[in-house]
């Protein structure tokens, strides 16, 4: 806790005291980042109100080695709620230990001896993180073989990390609010909306995003029909005619620009915060792969190409550049300010 300084520890501990709802009003007022001392690592935001530095190369290493795309935010965004970021925050009251709060029984399958000095020790960041990682992207790899569950494959792990996988099994999908008085409901939701706060170099994450087109929303996020290939709608549709100038809802790098089968003339663009956004069915594209772009820069003009029933934007927010990685747009671009 070092790395915290002023009043600020004052904050982060009766927070913990508290539970939850003290922790977002802090993140939520935890704005600034004037004064310096914010480093980044890969795409985690270190220092003060961000990730602790000793811990950031530990959770971005986790998430690098998971081949399913699992965003190191998402890690980070758990250990924050998890435990403040503490190694030993004291046992919970249902017995959980450490920086992850693994159940000990849980422990047992998925502890792992991370730095290697013979002990496979909960308490220890250097076995916890790994393991949280580890058993994170095994839960993120069996959730991408449910695009019919609701939930994104992430929002599906972190369920399963929380209520135990056989629970999103049993609700094809996070469990309902109903379920545990809403801890799993909430503890997924939470993560997901820290994650921004933890992620990327400051500026950009909680400003400067901007709708990718002028124009009303049309068939929105995870409606259901026969149309998409998973049976789900995995972006929503702003609907605008042929030729409309898209743009880049946030700065970011030019991940892949090109044909994209069903979603005709695509572009995908990747953020400092590790997200990606996608554009499909554009008419034209005036940008290419590797070009770095500023939030609101043309990226090509809306269209019709791929499976469409007329012109229209279909935009995607995701963890990875892949399809299947989507996460709700419209709380992703409001999140970052955006009115929708
Ligand atoms: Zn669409």
């Amino acid at each position: 806790m070092l790395q915290i300084v002023g009043g600020a520890i004052v904050a982060v501990i009766s927070a913990m005291a508290l539970g939850v709802v003290l922790l977002l009003v802090i993140s939520d007022s935890a704005e600034g980042g004037e004064g310096g001392g914010e480093l980044t690592a890969g795409s985690l935001k270190v220092g003060k109100d961000g990730v602790p530095a000793e811990y950031a190369g530990l959770i971005q290493k986790a998430a690098d080695d998971c081949k399913a795309g699992l965003p190191a935010g998402v890690l980070a965004a758990q250990l924050k709620q998890e435990s403040g970021f503490r190694a030993d925050p004291g046992k919970s009251s249902a017995g959980a230990l450490g920086i992850a709060q693994f159940m000990p029984a849980t422990w047992k399958t998925a502890g792992v001896d991370g730095n290697n000095d013979g002990r496979k020790d909960p308490l220890d960041p250097e076995d916890a993180i790994p393991a949280q990682g580890k058993m994170m992207c095994k839960l993120l790899a069996s959730a991408k073989k449910h695009p019919d569950y609701s939930g994104s494959p992430i929002e599906l792990a972190l369920a399963g990390y929380n209520a135990g996988w056989h629970r999103v099994e049993q609700y094809r999908g996070v469990p309902p609010e109903s379920f545990a008085k809403g801890e799993t409901y909430n503890y997924v939701k939470i993560i997901m909306s820290n994650v921004a706060s933890l992620t990327g170099p400051d500026g950009n994450l909680t400003t400067g995003w901007t709708k990718p087109v002028n124009g009303p929303l049309g068939t929105p996020y995870h409606q259901r029909g026969g149309a998409w290939s998973s049976g789900v709608h995995t972006g929503i549709d702003f609907t605008v005619p042929t030729g409309t100038t898209v743009k880049a809802a946030g700065a970011g790098t030019v991940k892949t620009a090109g044909k994209g089968g069903a979603y005709g003339n695509q572009v995908v663009i990747k953020h400092s915060d590790g997200t990606y956004s996608q554009y499909a069915h554009l008419s034209k594209i005036s940008v290419s792969t590797g070009q770095r772009l500023k939030a609101g820069q043309k990226i090509g003009l809306s269209g019709a190409t791929g499976n469409v029933s007329g012109p229209h934007l279909h935009f995607e927010i995701r963890t990875g550049p892949e399809y299947g990685s989507d996460i709700d747009p419209v709380a992703f671009l409001r999140k970052h300010g955006v009115k929708l």
